[in-house]
């Protein structure tokens, strides 16, 4: 019998895996794929402060330092923060190097198996069902960590609660895109990618992502771009190497993210920021609080959902207001016209208001520039004046 089965090696799974086996407890870390890190199913941005978490900078490609952001009417705004805002990695390096300290902590990772159910028994173990080689057999646990992503099964175990849509992602690796090595492109309006946008992410070798992600079809979405009037030289001549497709997680973290022997974390919680889609920044701060709260439940000998609730107490008063902010500010958003949308951009562009968005703005913490936003452009009011008083 395990201490504890992480199901799931995306980089969640995998920190949670490394910290917790540290720990000297017995940890199995279950994934259903024969590969850790493939497919990838990710643009690979994320803030520098996520290598705060592992400890280290690992698989970078390409720093970015700003985005051009285009309106549906073809008008574009251009921020430059002046340092480093994001990181490009290579997605699949980043799970395997995360995956390959969780073995070196004593983790014990079992590849090409898919866990089916779980269930809790009287002696409070829990009975993990699995298929591995086309065999059907099981294992025992003290407590069960569900890092298995956006079709996570361990979000249906009793007790959790959690309410998603989930936007298509669809996008192309390419080897030659025209958008500046340090800047990434983000184009918006109905017609290109409703509801969200579609970016292209620089690698820094002359190639890069090209994709968006819609609450349609974004494979139909993306080939229409490539006859776009005003972009189809952005998207039309790429010659694609690679095609990546996922699924976001848009709405509210989850309500319950803990259970008798279990947690939820990472997009299997939902900790995703639903303005840009982003979830392994959120998702790795939810994974510190995961760990320090099942280290003390099991060194108390306690695994009831009693006990656990301290998971999500920590998470919600750590990121639970900014995913919420995000995710209303996401509604508004989505909610908003073309025509609604240039007027916003025409309002933007202007020195002082995009000197305030170079100052204030942050991917991982866009409330942080609601007001000063609404300060240097109060005629965003008409349009933030809800956000406003949520916050
Ligand atoms: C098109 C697209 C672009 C994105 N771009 C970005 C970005 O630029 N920056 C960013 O921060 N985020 C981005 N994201 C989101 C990001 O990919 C996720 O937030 C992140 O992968 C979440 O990590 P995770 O470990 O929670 O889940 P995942 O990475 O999804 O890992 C879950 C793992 O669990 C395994 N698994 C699932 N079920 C089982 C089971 N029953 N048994 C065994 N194993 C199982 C899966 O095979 C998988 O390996 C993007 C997503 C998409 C779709």
């Amino acid at each position: 019998m395990y201490d504890i089965a992480v199901i799931g090696a995306g980089p969640i799974g995998s920190y949670i895996a490394g910290e917790l086996a540290s720990c000297g407890f017995s940890v199995v870390l279950i994934e259903e794929h024969a590969e850790v890190g493939k497919p990838v199913q990710c643009a690979g941005l994320i803030t520098p402060r996520t290598f705060d978490i592992t400890g280290r900078r690992i698989a970078v490609l390409n720093s970015i330092t700003g985005a051009r952001i285009h309106a549906p009417d073809g008008r574009e705004i251009e921020i430059d923060g002046g340092k480093e805002m994001a990181a490009v990695i290579d997605r699949s390096l980043f799970d395997r190097s995360l995956a390959e300290e969780a073995i070196r902590n004593g983790a014990e990772l079992m590849l090409g198996t898919s866990v089916r159910s779980l269930e809790r028994r009287e002696n409070k173990k829990i009975i993990l069902s699995y298929v591995k080689d086309d065999h059907k057999t099981t294992m025992e646990s003290r407590m069960v960590i569900g890092a298995d992503g956006i079709q996570s099964i361990t979000s249906r175990y009793p007790g959790m609660r959690i309410e998603r849509r989930v936007f298509s992602g669809f996008e192309i690796e390419t080897s030659s895109v025209i958008t500046p090595s340090n800047k990434v492109d983000l184009f918006t309006g109905r017609e290109v990618a409703p509801e969200f946008f579609a970016w292209i992410v620089p690698t820094g070798d002359g190639g890069g992502r090209v994709g968006l992600a819609a609450s349609g079809n974004a494979h139909g979405y993306f080939k229409n771009l490539e006859k776009h009037r005003e972009w189809g030289t952005y998207f039309g001549s790429n010659k694609a190497y690679h095609y990546i497709a996922g699924g976001i997680h848009i709405g509210p973290a989850a309500g319950r993210s803990y259970s008798d022997g279990a947690l939820i974390v990472g997009d299997a919680a939902g900790q995703v920021k639903a303005t840009s889609g982003g979830g392994i920044y959120m998702g790795l701060r939810a994974a510190v609080h995961a760990v320090s709260a099942v280290k003390e439940a099991l060194e108390k000998g306690d695994t009831s959902a009693s006990s656990l609730k301290i998971y999500q107490d920590r998470w919600v008063s750590d990121i639970g207001k900014e995913l919420n902010t995000a995710y209303r500010i996401h509604r508004i958003y989505a909610s908003l016209t073309d025509r609604q949308l240039n007027r916003i951009f025409a309002m933007l562009d202007k020195k002082e208001v995009l000197d305030t968005i170079e100052q204030h703005g942050d991917v991982d913490y866009p409330s942080k520039l609601v007001l000063p936003l609404l300060k240097a452009e109060p005629r965003l009011m008409k349009f933030g004046g809800k956000l406003l008083r949520g916050l």
